[in-house]
């Protein structure tokens, strides 16, 4: 394939040039930040004086440069959109730093709260090449770290594959059960009954899910105790980072997940044996069993912008049509056997609430990647929230220098009226050429099919 003339966008931007709008075409485009799968919404907002009906400020499609409205795609995978996924990684740390050292409404107080950093892993559904201690594997080998064949199964024939596909459909009902056992078990341990707790005690958390390289989701989680009202509310001294560190481990051995019945056995899921569970000091202190407020918030951010793909290698869309979405696609053997399997098992009735097709590519798993109980600190929308407050300042600021100010638009007198409809997503070549300086690989990327299927939005 060589590689195409920018014709295309040359002629588009020649064409702008001719207009006189080049340089609010360019404006527009980079305001979306460096996105490069933008959404596209073609329609109208209006605001419009409650009582005199007056059009105060509008907001047409076709006024705009581009002809449709451009918004950042907001995607929090690496693999989907590198600009956006920096921003959520960014915001993720912010957010779970503020609940560690306080910061964005939180005071500093959260600090001393008894926390930890704790990892659940994933029960074994076969042995799989691994470096035990950076050492020799069972299979005789010692694998590099790069090895792909790690976590990939000795005995493929014999690895329980509807196990570690179920098990990922279920992760986040058992984590729903882990945290209903270390209530109880916290309750137990300050010797009250567990319908007193929250009368004195607040369980807050912040959690990613991450795939093991066999491709089976395990939880990291930072776990707080707070006073009943929250961050900003000191827990009692019985609380302790031991009494929470034993509670998470009895918590841990005890909660199950019931799963399905399925050609005469019952499925029912734990986690793995292996729990590690760490005291998180505050800011940079280091050391070898506690870590630092920082990084803690670094792995969790890390992990928050990664999906199946890191485990599995460049699937990180939804499967359409399993033998053609996996012909050429640059996945082991073990990743493709794990599509396959949730592929098999959601043409059954019986398991059609785990809508194991839809989310094949996530290799079963249709949970959150980062979630966060409301106590714990702000959220990712107010975050987003305040970056729009800003931006709305400075245009501000910029129309009034211009001479130009934008009319005050309040809330009790100025109505919203906004009409917008999906137009595609993506950058047109000449836009990829505003944005990177250089063609894009194809003439044109913008795909008007809806992406429909895309992964939560996290608000
Ligand atoms: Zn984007
Ligand atoms: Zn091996």
């Amino acid at each position: 394939m060589h590689a195409p003339a920018p014709t295309g966008a040359l002629r588009q931007l020649v064409a702008h040039a001719r207009h006189g709008d080049l340089g609010a075409y360019a404006r527009q485009v980079q305001r979306l930040g460096g996105c490069e799968q933008p959404i596209r919404m073609e329609g109208h907002r209006l605001h419009v004086h409650a009582t005199t009906g007056e059009i105060v400020r509008e907001l047409v499609d076709r006024d705009l440069p581009a002809g449709q409205l451009l918004i950042r795609c907001n995607n929090r995978r690496a693999t989907r959109c590198a600009t956006c996924s920096e921003v959520y990684r960014k915001d993720t740390f912010q957010l779970v730093t503020a609940g560690l050292n306080g910061g964005k409404g939180i005071g500093p107080a959260v600090a001393q709260h008894p926390r930890v950093f704790a990892t659940f892993t994933a029960p074994s559904f076969g042995p799989v090449h691994n470096r035990p201690g950076g050492g020799r594997c069972r299979c005789g080998h010692l694998h590099p770290a790069d090895d792909p064949a790690l976590g990939t199964p000795l005995d493929p024939d014999r690895y329980d594959y509807r196990a570690a596909v179920l098990w990922n459909a279920h992760a986040g009902a058992l984590w729903g059960r882990f945290t209903t056992y270390l209530r109880q078990h916290l309750a137990a341990a300050a010797g009250i009954p567990r319908s007193e707790l929250r009368h004195c005690l607040k369980v807050s958390y912040a959690k990613v899910a991450e795939y093991q390289r066999r491709g089976a989701i395990h939880f990291h989680a930072v776990i707080r105790l707070d006073g009943p009202d929250g961050a900003e509310d000191t827990p009692p001294a019985w609380a302790t980072t031991e009494l929470l560190t034993d509670a998470i481990r009895s918590a841990t051995r005890l909660a199950e997940a019931p799963g399905p019945d399925l050609d005469g056995r019952t499925y029912a899921f734990r986690f793995g044996k292996q729990l590690d569970i760490r005291p998180i000091r505050s800011a940079d202190f280091a050391g070898t069993t506690e870590l630092s407020s920082r990084a803690v918030a670094g792995y969790i951010a890390k992990y928050a912008t990664k999906g199946a793909e890191s485990a599995t290698g460049t699937v990180d869309r939804p499967i359409r049509n399993p033998i053609t979405d996996l012909i050429g696609a640059d996945i082991t053997d073990h990743a493709r056997q794990m599509i396959l399997t949730c592929w098999r098992l959601g043409a059954r009735p019986d398991l059609e609430d785990l809508r194991l097709r839809k989310w094949a590519h996530m290799l079963g798993f249709r949970g959150h990647f980062s979630t966060k109980s409301r106590a714990y600190s702000v959220t990712l929308g107010a975050l987003r929230q305040q970056r729009a407050d800003h931006n709305e300042a400075q245009a501000r600021e910029r129309a009034a220098e211009a001479g130009h100010p934008l009319p005050d638009l309040d809330p009790d007198t100025v109505l919203v009226l906004s009409h917008w409809r999906f137009a595609g997503t993506g950058l047109t070549a000449a836009e990829h050429f505003i944005t990177h300086g250089s063609p894009p690989p194809t003439t044109d990327t913008t795909d008007s099919r809806a992406d429909a299927e895309g992964e939560p939005i996290h608000a």
